[in-house]
């Protein structure tokens, strides 16, 4: 079994408990306006083509984005790390692009993973057919879940994609106890105005309390050179970032309804 692969970071210490090996599989059905990966987003390679200077010369330096692997080459790489996971708490998190988006390689490297032992987390945007979850609910440890926009108008305008599937995942998860972190990217002028961040409350709150921890994701401007050259259109130019205080005052609200936050992943 193969799968493309845009990415693999070592150490990660922002996508789970403990030291982590984040693998991104390449391909995503959403298009977020602020995405900070747009190379993660289509089902297949691409050229990035970086400008770089050397001693007063500048010249490309081409790479291909995006490499198909078999799931005993993701493995290989995961054991080669595991000592970090057994010292540290950590383990393995399957990202994206949305790695529900290769749901039998994603299954396989679970299926993969768990033989050997490793504490596993999917980092999904939760648009995936249920179907899908049921599939990997047993052998996923923690679901990093986005949500974006509780509106659905609002969620289909900034993320091309309406909300109902992801929501319906959601409680799909929280009906089987699966452990759970939402997280929410925080983009000013979209989803971080008062009425917005009571709505989120409110939602989280309707789960019964299953759901307790929240990662707030402050929006950056970061990916602003990959838009340039994966010449995709950045609609969030010249967006300016939140304020420390405003960042502290969300984290506050979620707090006083006695779930557990942090600002960051
Ligand atoms: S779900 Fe994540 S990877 Fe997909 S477009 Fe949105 S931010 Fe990018």
């Amino acid at each position: 079994m193969k799968g493309i692969v845009f990415d693999i970071k070592r150490f990660a210490i922002h996508d789970g408990p403990g030291i982590r090996t984040t693998v991104f599989l390449k391909g995503c059905p959403l298009r977020c306006w602020w995405c900070h990966n747009p190379e993660s987003q289509e089902v297949k390679s691409e050229t990035d083509v970086k400008k770089n200077l050397l001693d007063g010369i500048s010249f490309d330096k081409t790479e291909i984005v995006g490499k198909l692997m078999s799931v005993e080459e993701v493995i290989e790489i995961l054991e080669k790390e595991s000592v970090f996971y057994d010292e540290s708490g950590g383990g393995v998190t399957f990202s994206g692009g949305e790695p529900m988006l290769q749901p039998e390689f994603l299954t396989e490297l679970l299926k993969a993973s768990k033989e050997k032992g490793f504490h596993t987390a999917v980092d999904t945007s939760g648009f995936a057919k249920t179907e899908y979850f049921k599939e990997i609910l047993g052998l996923t440890d923690l679901f990093l879940f986005d949500i974006k926009h509780t509106n659905e108008a609002e969620h289909r305008k900034f993320t091309g994609v309406s909300n109902k599937l992801i929501l319906k995942n959601l409680r799909f998860l929280t009906e089987n106890d699966a452990h759970i972190i939402i997280r929410i990217p925080l983009i000013p002028g979209i989803n971080s105005h008062k009425n917005e961040i009571g709505n989120m409350i409110e939602l989280l709150n309707s789960f019964d309390g299953k759901i307790k921890e929240v990662h707030l994701l402050p929006y950056h401007d970061f990916a602003k050179n990959k838009y340039r050259r994966f010449e995709k259109e950045n609609r969030l130019i010249n967006l300016p970032v939140l304020e420390k205080s405003q960042i502290q005052i969300i984290k506050s609200r979620f707090e006083n309804e006695g779930f557990k936050v942090k600002i960051g992943g």
